[in-house]
């Protein structure tokens, strides 16, 4: 997904009428919780609740207890997708005027479709993806 700044930057400034949001099916950002993910982290040494979390903005440090969050994992694609799209429609720094879509693209059949309209009769859900990489990561909570 494209940085909430840039949609900003190109919907404001730079003439753009629609924004296309595309998730994927078989997503490693299903595979593991964010207070999983924080917790490896933490286990390295990275203190989580202090680290920068952009390099060219070493400045900008997320409030206490967000990381987790931040990080934005998911287990639902279709859920995440129709979230995505909500969240632009009423951010209130991407114009009113500007179309929005969400598509997935599904893996399994190669195609791109609308959330919640699967078309391979067999979608690996986070659940599947679990249990591909259940060696590195802990159960999705
Ligand atoms: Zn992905």
């Amino acid at each position: 997904m494209m940085q909430f700044g840039q949609r900003l930057l190109t919907t404001q400034f730079f003439g753009t009428k629609e924004i296309i949001v595309i998730n994927h099916t078989e997503c490693g950002m299903m595979t593991a919780s964010g207070d999983f993910l924080s917790e490896v982290l933490r286990n390295q040494g990275i203190d989580v609740d202090r680290v920068s979390v952009d390099p060219a903005l070493p400045e900008l440090k997320l409030p206490k207890g967000i990381f987790s969050k931040w990080i934005k994992t998911f287990t639902d694609v279709d859920e995440i997708c129709t979230q995505q799209v909500e969240l632009l429609r009423n951010s209130a720094l991407i114009p009113q005027d500007i179309v929005i879509h969400g598509y997935i693209w599904e893996v399994e059949s190669m195609s791109l479709r609308r959330p919640y309209k699967r078309l391979s009769e067999k979608v690996n859900t986070a659940s599947a993806m679990k249990a591909k990489t259940a060696k590195h990561t802990e159960p999705i909570l």
